[in-house]
């Protein structure tokens, strides 16, 4: 291996060049929408026009592609966008597309929107190969996946599920965004797409939203999904870019220390009597624990857990956590806590228990969080 392809190496320098002009080492922000053309009209310079392409989202996705293995990346302007270009590329009317029971619930949506245009879904388990073969149809196209689902926190083995995808003539994507190029590259083991949201880890402060999508090397409509990126507009701003971009130079520091946080609060949550259940796949006895630690390089930092006193206890719980934020969304520094059921996110197909709470485990000190969680669980 050459010292250069170590992950904290890629994730500091890829993509960043030492601006020839002025020499600056920080990538600039190019805010311009056009681009001037050759004495001959041509654009040898590579940039037209901004909804087309940017030197920041150029050197983003080079990141990207750079840490997920992948031939290209394709940035877009929120997670929900770079997986609505994936389906509106690889699907077509009379498809039949395989999901994850407890998938984000945006894909669920978009696939119950897509269904008026005559593309339909079922929702498997896809932690059992036997389920996942069984739901299989002639007209199956596309198989989604996530690395680590949300928010139960299931481990797919991505590898079976790739090549059984591609024995019978169906694409599959997988939707990392949990997990991170940090802790599993999809790609290596055969998937055909990755998607992120990088509202989350990518970015990893809270600041920004945003989508992207890495291709294989054998990544089926790559033109296609090139031209839709453009055609239908949902691209990021340069600012957002650079910001994703230089989120990226952290990413294997702050997973290693989100994971570290996360292990420590799903022990103390396992063992604490208000807990009914705790859902972490690094958890010694928790029953994915085998196959995360043959599939994955860490398990992340989302933790969810059911608590005594049903919907009331759980919603009682989130509103009494100080340090924790009560609010959406994951992947960030600062710590969050959400009530699953009663989220504005929440809605189609999957029965979660009504006492899920999802922890996004931020960086704050592990001892500070666990006891503010000690404090919210332990009326006086
Ligand atoms: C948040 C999220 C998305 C959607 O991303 P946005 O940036 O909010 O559009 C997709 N997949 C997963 C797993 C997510 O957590």
């Amino acid at each position: 291996m050459r010292a250069s392809s170590r992950i904290d190496t890629v994730a500091v320098r890829a993509g960043h060049h030492v601006a020839p002009d002025t020499g600056a080492i920080t990538e600039p922000i190019t805010m311009s929408v056009s681009f001037e053309r050759d004495a001959d009209g041509g654009h040898s310079r590579g940039y037209h026009y901004g909804a087309a392409g940017n030197p920041n989202r150029s050197a983003l996705e080079h990141a990207l592609a750079a840490l997920e293995g992948g031939s290209e990346a394709l940035t877009f302007a929120s997670g929900s966008a770079a997986i609505s270009a994936v389906l509106r590329t690889v699907l077509s009317p009379g498809a039949h597309v395989l999901l994850p029971r407890d998938v984000f619930q945006g894909t669920a949506r978009l696939l119950v929107r897509l269904s008026e245009w005559g593309v339909d879904h079922d929702m498997v388990d896809m932690t059992s190969m036997d389920a996942l073969i069984r739901a299989f149809r002639p007209n199956t196209a596309l198989v989604w996946t996530e690395t680590l689902s949300n928010p139960l926190l299931n481990v797919a083995d991505i590898g079976a599920i790739a090549s059984l995808a591609h024995r019978r003539e169906a694409v599959h994507v997988v939707d990392n965004t949990f997990a991170t190029p940090m802790f599993h590259q999809p790609l290596a083991f055969g998937a055909d797409f990755v998607v992120h949201s990088s509202t989350k880890y990518l970015s990893g402060h809270g600041d920004v939203v945003g989508g992207n999508v890495i291709l294989g090397d054998a990544a089926p409509h790559a033109g296609r999904l090139r031209e839709l990126q453009w055609i239908d507009g949902a691209v990021p701003s340069p600012f957002d870019c650079w910001l994703t971009h230089r989120g990226l130079k952290t990413l294997p520091c702050r997973m290693r220390a989100h994971a570290a946080n996360a292990a420590r609060i799903a022990e103390f949550l396992a063992a604490h009597p208000q807990v009914i259940e705790v859902y972490y796949p690094g958890l010694a006895g928790s029953p994915s624990r085998t196959d995360a630690a043959a599939l994955l390089g860490g398990y992340g930092g989302v933790v969810s857990f059911r608590v005594a006193g049903g919907r009331q206890g759980a919603l009682r719980v989130a509103g009494a956590v100080e340090l924790f934020r009560h609010a959406t969304s994951l992947g960030s520094v600062d710590s969050l806590i959400q009530h699953q059921a009663s989220a504005p996110t929440h809605g189609t197909g999957t029965a979660l228990p009504d006492d899920l709470l999802r922890l996004s485990v931020g960086l704050e000190h592990a001892d500070d969080l666990i006891d503010d969680l000690d404090q919210a669980l332990n009326p006086c």
